[in-house]
């Protein structure tokens, strides 16, 4: 397991620290994860794992339509 420089999501929050490197971080520290005062003070709960960020919500939302509409296609056709 890499470890790597964490920031702190807390924009307002200036932690950082070093923790597993789930993302592959390169050149820029992740900062999906809050510090752990910020989960202790305001009570965030970290995600266990990293967002993917590969693709946007609309994006996958456009994939799927596409998706439906070939289905729909493939369907008409062999009716
Ligand atoms: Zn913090």
């Amino acid at each position: 397991m890499n470890y790597v420089l964490h920031f702190c999501k807390n924009k307002k929050c200036n932690n950082a620290w070093i923790d597993e490197d789930l993302t592959n971080a390169q050149s820029r520290p992740p900062s999906w994860k809050y510090c752990q005062e910020c989960c202790k003070k305001y009570g965030y709960v970290n995600p266990a794992k990293p967002p993917k960020r590969n693709k946007t919500d609309k994006q996958l939302e456009n994939l799927k339509k596409g998706r439906d509409k070939l289905a729909k296609k493939r369907a008409d056709k062999s009716d």
